[in-house]
């Protein structure tokens, strides 16, 4: 078991995890610049770029940024697992000998000027954890703000980990961190939940999203209520124990509408029940019991899962001068 220690006092060295899944118009720019931007600069900026099973160009151009680049490695997955897992392979397949890991997206929203920034913080002996958030949020449409924002609010009511305002997938972490998360075995990882789990000295500093100028985004409204909804399952028990009050409410409910039923009965004589009135209740208790079997049976999927211990991901290539695993 992983012991933490002190965090280092300083960070002179860095590697970068950049997960990708088809950005052929966007990696050889933004990983090139990157470079440029951090050539002078006193921390050692390593690159570890993560092929999330891209189906275009973008692998080819991860082999031409590692030949030409010493600081640059790649790992390439078998298919494509998600950019969570991507990022949870990166931290596993780094290497211990960094100081600290970053990890960002790798489409250019995120950018070199706000990643030095984050570093230049995580400078600060007393600081484990360095979190980008966004100060702006006109990259989402307003109905995802919304769902964003609804997510946020019932995710820290609900589980024992609370995500920023603002919270992205832009973090410098030291390495008692990055340890710690490896101890995890997620099966479907969720990095804004994991970050706020582990717990540690954390910084929040705001960052600039710029828009994506090329390629196309992967995540869309859908994608984003799975993840929610996979965050949820992960981190709290709230659904399942939520149905232990629906049961208890709608019992209470039916004993009070059998009291009614008695006395108007005894007052008024007989009642004469309509059936619309015994469809819809045999239809609402009867979807609410095949919803509580199915939230149930989305736990169970995951026991299942993780009782199979897979691996979380396959790397199919990798740089040849890596040295990790
Ligand atoms: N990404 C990935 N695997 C995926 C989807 C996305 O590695 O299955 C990468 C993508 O290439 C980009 C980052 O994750 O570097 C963020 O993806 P995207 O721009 O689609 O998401 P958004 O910025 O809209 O949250
Ligand atoms: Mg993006």
């Amino acid at each position: 078991m992983y012991q933490p220690t002190d965090s280092h006092s300083s960070i002179n060295s860095v590697c970068l995890i950049l997960p990708f899944h088809n950005e052929e118009e966007n990696l050889y720019d933004f990983v090139t610049d990157l470079i440029g931007h951090f050539k002078s600069s006193p921390v050692r900026l390593d690159i570890l770029l993560v092929d999330d099973g891209s189906t275009d160009n973008s692998l080819s151009i991860a082999k031409t940024l590692s030949r030409h680049h010493t600081c640059v490695e790649f790992i390439s997955f078998s298919r494509n697992f998600g950019k969570e897992t991507a990022i949870i392979a990166g931290l596993s397949e780094c290497g211990d000998k960094f100081d600290a890991v970053a990890y960002m997206d790798s489409d250019g929203q995120h950018s070199a000027k706000d990643l030095a920034k984050l570093i230049e913080s995580a400078q600060d002996p007393n600081i484990d954890l360095t979190c980008g958030v966004r100060s702006d949020r006109e990259y989402q449409t307003p109905s995802q703000r919304l769902l964003a924002n609804a997510f946020y609010v019932l995710f820290k009511r609900i589980s024992h980990a609370s995500i920023d305002k603002g919270a992205g997938d832009f973090n410098v972490l030291k390495m008692n961190v990055v340890k710690s998360i490896r101890l995890m075995h997620e099966q479907h990882p969720f990095m804004k939940g994991i970050i706020g789990w582990v717990g540690f000295r954390k910084r929040l500093i705001p960052i600039h999203i710029h828009s994506r100028t090329t390629g196309t985004a992967k995540s869309s409204t859908w994608k984003m209520l799975k993840l929610a909804f996979s965050a949820i399952l992960s981190f709290s028990a709230w659904p399942l124990r939520a149905w232990s009050a629906i049961g208890a409410t709608s019992a209470i409910i039916a004993v009070a509408y059998l009291s009614i039923i008695v006395i108007d009965t005894i007052l008024r004589g007989r009642d004469i029940p309509g059936y619309a009135s015994t469809v819809v209740l045999l239809l609402g208790i009867g979807g609410l019991q095949l919803l509580s079997i199915g939230i149930v049976g989305e736990y169970v999927a995951r026991i299942y899962d993780a009782s199979k211990n897979r691996p979380r991901y396959i790397i199919a290539q990798k740089s040849s001068k890596k040295e990790i695993k």
